[in-house]
């Protein structure tokens, strides 16, 4: 099995991004002090599955101090090839995998040999590291989306504001792979994050630190936007209130759903009203796992603010608080268009302390500053 199968979430492009050397996990590395006999591949999932935080931990740089990294584990071609993995080729792979649900999902990655679980994304594909919480964060060696290609086009780019994490532009990259086939144009980008993430001085983005945000535009125009209307979007506003809007397309809902529907997504907000529609069209279908996923929020009218979860490469990446179980549809987005309870039973907010950037971020944004 090629390393770079058990370094990354199922891969569903062909070709890896550029730019991006794979390296193997640190456990697997013979020369690390932590690891120093190569376990032989066929135990190596019951040993990760028991190892697994100790050794992420161990193997991390020495400076980790807030490792949380608990519930990865890699498994071994001999430990869980199923019976309908495919076979070996020399051939490359084209086809892609459905990940439509996260339990198709979970079916593609045993099939890839590849087992996931927990909050953290299996990765170390890059050199990227992130520090602190997407609302209080930053990363340093993010990389650029480039929308120079055929499959991206990003709006207002000299705001630059087309920085990410590796694994963030990968999932770009699957996302539009998976909407190409259902014929849909090229993906129109909002705000990732700054050179070295952290804390927008203009905006009013409170997260987008870490470079595992994105804001996605329901946009869809074939072939190509123009400079001009790049520079100056017209929001496309699918839900008003309690109304859909003609503009809330099945297109639209094709890929809002496809944009759920992978487990290194942690969460997307969109607006109270495209949850519950969303809620009406899919959650009679038998796999309707990914509704989870849509968390409702204020504004996100006219685009989804898409969340990926932490990479298991950076262990200072402090994961958010988990979404509840359950699809949330019913009276979890109902309450949202509740009227609000009487003066007298609400309950004063209490202030929010003050947020301190991690250590690490002070220097890491000064360096990018200087360049
Ligand atoms: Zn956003």
């Amino acid at each position: 099995m090629p390393l770079n199968a058990v370094c990354q979430w199922p891969r569903l492009t062909p070709q890896p991004l550029a730019n991006t050397p794979y390296q193997p996990l640190c456990f697997l590395a013979p020369t690390s002090p932590f690891c120093p006999v190569p376990l032989p591949m066929r135990h190596l999932l019951a040993s990760a599955l028991l190892l697994s935080s100790a050794l992420l931990s161990a193997c991390s740089s020495p400076t980790s101090t807030t490792h949380t990294a608990a519930n990865t584990a890699v498994s071994d071609a001999s430990a869980t090839t199923s019976a309908s993995a495919p076979a070996e080729s020399s051939e490359p792979q084209t086809a892609m995998p459905d990940i439509s649900s996260p339990e198709a999902a979970l079916k593609a990655a045993l099939e890839q040999n590849i087992l996931y679980m927990g909050p953290f994304t299996p990765y170390t594909g890059s050199q990227a590291r992130i520090y602190g919480s997407t609302a209080n964060g930053c990363i340093a060696g993010a990389a650029s989306l480039s929308d120079k290609g055929e499959d991206f086009q990003q709006q207002r780019w000299g705001r630059n504001r087309h920085y990410a994490h590796p694994l963030m532009l990968q999932y770009l990259a699957d996302l539009r792979a998976r909407s190409a086939q259902f014929d849909q144009p090229p993906l129109v980008i909002g705000d990732l994050s700054q050179p070295a993430g952290g804390p927008y001085a203009y905006s009013n983005h409170s997260s987008h630190n870490t470079g595992l945000d994105v804001d996605l535009p329901f946009i869809f125009v074939q072939p190509r936007l123009s400079e001009a209307e790049l520079n100056n979007p017209r929001d496309n506003y699918i839900v008003q209130g309690q109304t859909v809007r003609e503009s809330f397309t099945p297109e639209i809902a094709t890929y809002i759903k496809l944009a759920a529907s992978d487990p290194r997504v942690d969460r997307i907000f969109v607006a109270p009203m495209i949850k519950k529609h969303m809620c009406a069209l899919y959650e009679q279908d038998e796999y309707n796992g990914f509704l989870r996923k849509l968390r409702p929020w204020f504004g996100h009218r006219a685009h989804m603010h898409v969340r990926l979860n932490c990479p298991s490469d950076s262990p200072e990446c402090v994961l958010p608080q988990p979404i509840p179980e359950g699809t949330g549809c019913g009276y979890e987005v109902d309450s949202w268009f509740l009227p609000p309870p009487p003066k007298s039973q609400q309950v004063a907010a209490k202030p929010k302390p003050k947020k301190e950037l991690p250590a690490q971020c002070p220097l890491i944004l000064l360096q990018y500053q200087q360049q």
